[in-house]
């Protein structure tokens, strides 16, 4: 545990884990969160910003709810997003299902140093990715 200062509003916090925001503001996001995910219920073909805009978020916040699966997207939505390892169009998450039953096929069947780049590389990705979006939602 460490003293640090809320990204969001400044406070400072004990913090634990995860994003480097206070329990008040985690629950805030939270109901951000029910909040965009009934805009979108109700509104199917919203884009990205008019869902950040509606619930007073970065768009970059929306992105990290759909990359973390909690929101996802109808067919006739506007909203598209490329499978990270194909580029293929998805509706939630980070890969297309074809590559997501590949990379679980290629955790099991690849045992040994095979694996070890493959892993390396992900992680690369990933924290790219993190970087990215810290930094757009400043
Ligand atoms: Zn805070
Ligand atoms: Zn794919």
């Amino acid at each position: 545990m460490e003293i640090t200062t809320c990204r969001m509003c400044g406070n400072i916090f004990n913090y634990v884990r995860g994003q480097m925001i206070c329990q008040s503001c985690k629950n805030k996001m939270e109901d951000k969160f029910k909040e965009a995910k009934d805009y979108l219920y109700k509104n199917p073909r919203a884009g990205i910003r008019e869902l950040a805009a509606h619930c007073e978020v970065t768009p970059s916040q929306i992105n990290r709810w759909i990359r973390e699966e909690r929101l996802s997207f109808t067919e006739d939505s506007p909203i598209t997003l490329d499978c990270e390892k194909c580029g293929a169009a998805i509706r939630t998450g980070r890969f297309c299902q074809r590559c997501k039953n590949e990379l679980s096929n290629g955790i099991n069947e690849v045992a040994g140093f095979n694996r070890k780049p493959a892993e390396h590389k992900k992680k690369e990705a990933t924290s790219n990715k993190m970087r990215f979006l810290d930094s757009d939602s400043k």
